[in-house]
């Protein structure tokens, strides 16, 4: 896969914000606790944010400002599709 490639299939990924369909997003990281560390999405034009989900701290190191971890992608996608979590989003 070419770095082009992979740049179009993330941002297929990302899904427009429910409010006001943009898809300028950035990660956002929490203060990280004995859970691990909170991460979420949240829309750069009105701040809307998604779901927060825990991932373990050593993982959410390697990302830089902005960079926004798959698993909170994950969670605010179905928040964008209006489909409450049923596992580990919150
Ligand atoms: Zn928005």
């Amino acid at each position: 896969m070419t770095e082009e490639q992979i740049n179009e299939a993330w941002a297929e990924f990302k899904k427009p914000c429910p409010f006001c369909g943009s898809k300028e997003l950035t990660g956002l990281l929490g203060v990280p606790d004995i859970e691990g560390t909170p991460v979420n999405v949240m829309c750069i034009p009105c701040g809307a944010i998604g779901p927060w989900v825990y991932i373990p701290t050593s993982q959410a190191d390697k990302y830089g400002k902005g960079e926004i971890p798959s698993e909170a992608m994950q969670c605010w996608n179905k928040r964008a599709y209006g489909r409450p979590s049923d596992d580990y989003c919150w």
